[in-house]
């Protein structure tokens, strides 16, 4: 197993459509396990294959004790995709590719989701609270969307003057 770079916002590979997945051989599984690892280290909730610079439609999501929203599992989704979804919640996001900002992402309170396990069957899990707003987040970046395209054009144009600054302060230094 590998620790991966984490791409950052604005690197353009972050933006790309992930692929499909057609060989659920044992390069996938390396690379599925890859990303638990990466994950685990960053101490992220998930993490979608396009973060690591992989276009593949493939996201892996952090289980957590004491939650009853988790089991203790790390989940490996290929291939999902949201089939349902109902109601709204609103809470404080973050991102492993967008570090320092945090903020309120409006989601589906209740969303189901199908998806392939790493032996290619098909599988179905039906989610709510954080894990729901997890899933929703990684599904995301496989379509090269980023949480703050769900904020308001006013918020983004302030993320982006700000992290604009950072950038400069950094090639400066
Ligand atoms: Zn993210």
């Amino acid at each position: 197993m590998a620790i991966m770079p984490i791409l950052q916002y604005p690197d353009p590979r972050l933006r790309h459509q992930a692929e499909p997945v057609a060989n659920f051989n044992e390069s996938l599984k390396n690379l599925a396990a890859d990303m638990k690892e990466t994950m685990l280290k960053a101490s992220g909730a998930g993490l979608a294959a396009p973060q690591i610079s992989i276009l593949k439609q493939l996201i892996v999501i952090a289980g957590a004790e004491n939650n009853e929203d988790f089991d203790d599992r790390v989940l490996t989704l290929i291939n999902p995709r949201i089939i349902h979804a109902e109601g709204e919640q609103t809470t404080d996001e973050g991102c492993l590719s967008l570090l320092d900002l945090r903020d309120q992402v409006l989601r589906a309170a209740e969303i189901t989701v199908v998806y392939q396990d790493l032996e290619g069957l098909q599988q179905e899990i039906t989610a709510s609270g954080r894990r729901a707003i997890i899933l929703q987040h990684e599904i995301d970046h496989l379509d090269g969307i980023l949480f703050i395209d769900r904020l308001s054009l006013l918020k983004r144009s302030i993320y982006k003057r700000k992290i604009k600054k950072n950038l400069k302060v950094a090639a400066d230094d």
